[in-house]
């Protein structure tokens, strides 16, 4: 059945029998019991399927993940504890030491560090361009080591849109998969693999929980990336694991699965960044009105964006929404039916003025947080971009002056009067 993205919200990942809970259980058990030694082998040697110890799969964490799967239009995924882990295994799953990574210079900071630092000390390397880069430029990135190419398709908090299908295309001109990061648009109003990509990621921190609930992430595959005809790039995934007997994933798992149950059976193994089930829980309850939420959060985003736009005490605006921006027409392309509520501005006077206007907030508040059902505000030069010179800073577009503001579910006229009265 053909069902609408809202329908899929609500109904999707978990069916339950006669007599069975309406609302997904929580299963709260580190571990599951077996019969006989022999049928836990099968699961060790990856022979059979089935749950054994809540570091690798926990059902209630498989019914929230099968739901994003299809929210996507994937063919499988994996909850993660974090957005951080996500973007780490998705990347670490597919690129070891000696690779190099092609990554838009506009993400999120948290994923910046983690690549320019972090997975460098790993021996990764990234090259970053910029997420508007011409495909001269796209193609000179590239290595013979190159294994993925990645990108927000709402970069938080610089608010560019990615040209999926170009960096797609780019990406698979050199046989190596796109990873989009679509954790502002959400699949509600943005499915990067109807556009080419190949793997996405997800903080469910932000609007998937919607609630500032629960610390989440999310990778699902979109099951098209044929790693065997590109073996000698992904030994990994057309190699045999001998951790597992031998296992080929992408021999045994196929174009569909092999990705994934790498990422399960081997990374999640192994660093254990699994999402506790009830965190899962209370995911799956933001899932289920995600659709209505990401329209009101857009809603008000956009009559905020409009409204600072006119103020003669705002230096600039930047939302993708507003006709004159400049991703409006890439906007009108990926985002057709709305953004986000994460409005970016600069108000006159710079760093200082910033501060000031957000000490005078009333109902926005200052939190390192974004895509929650209240209003927050953050000055990310200060606090999440911190780590990064003024060069960067403007790199990532992010410059000292900018206020990040993200819009909640509150009426959007008080929104409005609250900015208006701090900014008198
Ligand atoms: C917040 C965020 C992350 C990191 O997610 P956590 O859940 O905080 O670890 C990654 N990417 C984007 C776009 C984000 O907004």
């Amino acid at each position: 059945m053909n069902k609408g993205i809202g329908t899929k919200c609500v109904q999707d990942g978990y069916t339950p029998g006669n007599g069975e809970p309406r609302q997904i259980p929580i299963i709260q058990s580190t571990t599951f019991k077996y019969s006989t030694s022999q049928e836990m082998g099968k699961l060790f040697d990856l022979e059979a399927s089935g749950y054994f110890y809540t570091r690798l799969q926990n059902p209630t964490n498989d019914y929230v993940a099968a739901k994003i799967a299809s929210l996507e239009g994937g063919t499988a995924a994996m909850l993660t504890s974090s957005g951080q882990a996500a973007n780490f295994y998705a990347v670490f799953n597919i690129a070891s030491c000696g690779d190099h990574i092609i990554s838009s210079s506009t993400i999120y900071g948290g994923t910046y560090n983690l690549f320019a630092v972090t997975m460098k000390k790993m021996g990764i390397e990234f090259t970053f361009v910029s997420p508007h880069a011409t495909d001269e430029e796209l193609d000179a990135a590239f290595r013979p080591n190159t294994k993925a190419v990645f990108g927000e398709t709402i970069a938080n908090p610089a608010l560019t849109v990615l040209d999926i299908e170009r960096f797609a295309d780019a990406a698979h001109r050199h046989g190596v998969p796109l990873i989009i990061d679509n954790t502002f648009a959400t699949p509600v109003h943005c499915r990067p693999f109807e556009w080419g990509a190949d793997i996405v990621t997800h903080s469910t921190t932000k609007y998937m929980d919607g609630h500032g609930a629960g610390v989440g992430g999310c990778i699902v595959d979109s099951g098209r990336f044929d790693w065997l005809s590109h073996a000698d790039k992904y030994p990994g995934l057309c190699e045999p694991d001998d951790s597992y007997h031998g296992v080929t994933y992408a021999e045994r798992f196929g174009k569909e699965g092999a990705y994934i149950t790498k990422a399960t059976v081997q990374l999640m193994r192994d660093f254990g960044s699994i999402q506790s089930p009830q965190n899962a829980y209370l995911l799956n309850l933001g899932l289920e009105s995600l659709h209505v939420r990401m329209r009101r959060h857009a809603d008000n985003g956009l009559a905020v964006a409009r409204f600072l736009e006119g103020h003669d005490r705002i230096a600039w605006v930047k939302y993708c929404g507003l006709e004159g921006d400049e991703n409006y027409e890439l906007a009108q392309k990926y985002l057709p039916e709305g953004s986000c509520g994460v409005v970016s501005f600069g108000v006159k006077g710079g760093r200082a003025a910033a501060e000031e206007f957000m000490a005078k907030l009333r109902i926005a508040a200052i939190e390192t947080h974004v895509a929650d059902a209240r209003t927050c505000c953050l000055h990310p030069a200060s606090s999440t971009h911190r780590q990064m010179n003024d060069e960067e800073l403007v790199a990532a577009g992010v410059g000292p002056d900018l206020v990040r503001l993200s819009c909640g579910l509150e009426d959007a006229e008080d929104l409005i009067a609250d900015i208006a009265q701090a900014l008198e």
